[in-house]
């Protein structure tokens, strides 16, 4: 499966010069926020590019009912439909904690974390040896807060959709790493 990030997807569509991504790159250069019609687009584009036989995993999409709602009519346009939605259940402290650790290797994007997860090497990385790494500049706690406040607004409300389908699953996301892709597996069958 394909994972469709729709914040990767638009920088994408920008870099490509493609229709979306110029509209996307006018309103982002006014500082205005990209409609959910270009994200739409840009959704649209991506899965025709991929073709019908290809499984993708939205993340971070749909964030609002109006996205949840676009998504169904990009999806049906296509002869396609979702099938799971997972809930990743988490304490938001932990996930506080988590999430301002982490940071990745700046040239293969691996994974780690101050706490959790340090290169068995200081300073290099484990999979390609690289000395640079990266931290995401919206990953502090002010951020996170608000971003968690938003998903409660937003985001959750759009779940209750799904479970009336009988297509949502829960997922402990406070379980090891291990267990966690176990459980999803199990939930993709
Ligand atoms: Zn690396």
């Amino acid at each position: 499966m394909v994972q469709l990030s729709t914040g990767d997807m638009l920088r994408a569509a920008v870099k490509a010069q493609t229709p979306v991504g110029l509209k996307a790159k006018a309103v982002m250069e006014a500082g205005e926020l990209v409609s959910d019609e270009i994200v739409s687009g840009i959704i649209g584009d991506r899965l025709d590019e991929l073709g019908s036989e290809t499984g993708v995993i939205f993340d971070g999409y749909p964030r609002t009912q109006a996205q949840a709602i676009s998504l169904d009519a990009i999806l049906e346009a296509r002869g396609r439909k979702l099938d799971h939605v997972i809930e990743l259940e988490v304490d938001e402290d932990a996930l506080v904690d988590r999430i301002t650790g982490r940071f990745t290797c700046a040239k293969c994007n691996e994974g780690y974390h101050d706490r959790y997860k340090q290169p068995a090497e200081e300073g290099a990385c484990d999979a390609c040896g690289s000395t640079e790494f990266k931290r995401r500049p919206d990953d502090n706690e002010e951020t996170v807060r608000t971003r968690m406040s938003e998903y409660r607004a937003k985001t959750a409300p759009i779940l209750p959709i799904y479970e009336a389908r009988g297509i949502v699953s829960r997922v402990d996301g406070m379980a090891d790493i291990a267990k966690v892709t176990a459980a999803i597996k199990a939930i993709l069958g």
